[in-house]
C-alpha cells in the first residue's frame, strides 16, 4: 500500500486483527508527512474478542505507536483451525470445533456432506453440546454457560458475547471518529480498554527503542 494511497485521508480506521499487519499499517502512517493531530491524519485503531477489546488513537511524541507496544500482544496464532484444535480457551471454542470439525468427521446423522446442522432440530443440538461438553471438560474449560442455547447461538453465527463486543467497539469508533471530524470535543488520550462493560482508561509512552517511531 503506497503512502501516497494513505496521504489522500485525514482519518484511517483500523480493525486489523493481527498484529503484523497492523504494525505494517502503523510504519506506513507514521512515515506520512503530517500525521497527527496537527497535521490532521489520525489513525484510530480497534478491535475486540467477546467482550473484551481496545480503542487506541496514536499522537507521535506523546504516546506510544503499534510498534512501541508489540510486545503487550499475545503471541500470534496460526490459524483460527489451529485455535480451535490445540488451544481452546471458551466454550464457544468447543462448539465451534464440533460445528467445523467434529460433526464432519463423526457424520452422526449420515454420510460425509450429506446432512448439514440444523439449529433447530434437537437431536443435532443435543448431539452437539454433548460433544462440546466433553471437548471442554478435556481441557478444563468451565462449563456452566455450555447449554443448547448457546449451541443453537454459536452454531447460528450469533455468539452473543461477538456481537456485543462488536457493538460496544462500534459505538467508540463512532464516537472518536464523530469528535474528529466536527473537532466538537477533545479526542481520546490514548487508549480505552474495555471488558465486559467496563472501560478503562490507559496512558502509554513512547518507547525510545521502537523502531517505527523511536520515542517520538
Ligand atoms: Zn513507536
Amino acid at each position: 500500500m503506497p503512502p501516497t494511497f494513505l496521504s489522500t485521508f485525514h482519518l484511517i480506521l483500523s480493525t486489523l486483527s493481527t498484529l503484523p499487519t497492523l504494525q505494517n499499517l502503523n510504519q506506513e502512517v507514521f512515515s506520512l508527512p503530517g500525521y497527527g493531530p496537527q497535521g490532521r491524519i489520525m489513525l484510530i485503531h480497534g478491535a475486540n474478542e467477546g467482550l473484551m477489546g481496545y480503542i487506541k488513537l496514536s499522537y507521535p511524541g506523546k504516546t506510544s505507536c503499534f510498534g512501541c507496544i508489540g510486545d503487550l500482544f499475545p503471541p500470534p496464532r496460526v490459524s483460527a483451525v489451529d485455535l480451535l484444535v490445540y488451544t481452546p480457551r471458551t466454550p464457544e471454542h468447543c462448539v465451534e470445533w464440533v460445528a467445523v470439525l467434529e460433526w464432519d468427521r463423526a457424520v452422526p446423522f449420515g454420510g460425509p456432506g450429506t446432512v448439514r446442522i440444523d439449529v433447530h432440530n434437537p437431536q443435532h443440538v443435543q448431539w452437539c453440546l454433548e460433544k462440546a461438553q466433553e471437548r471442554a471438560k478435556m481441557f478444563h474449560i468451565p462449563t456452566e454457560r455450555l447449554d443448547a442455547h448457546l449451541v443453537q447461538l454459536v452454531i447460528g453465527k450469533h455468539p452473543p458475547a461477538f456481537q456485543a463486543g462488536y457493538a460496544f467497539n462500534a459505538g467508540l469508533f463512532s464516537n472518536e471518529t464523530f469528535k474528529f471530524v466536527t473537532e466538537c470535543s477533545s479526542n481520546l488520550n490514548d487508549m480505552d480498554f474495555f471488558n465486559s462493560g467496563e472501560i478503562y482508561k490507559i496512558n502509554t509512552v513512547p518507547n525510545e527503542y521502537c523502531a517505527v517511531c523511536k520515542g517520538k
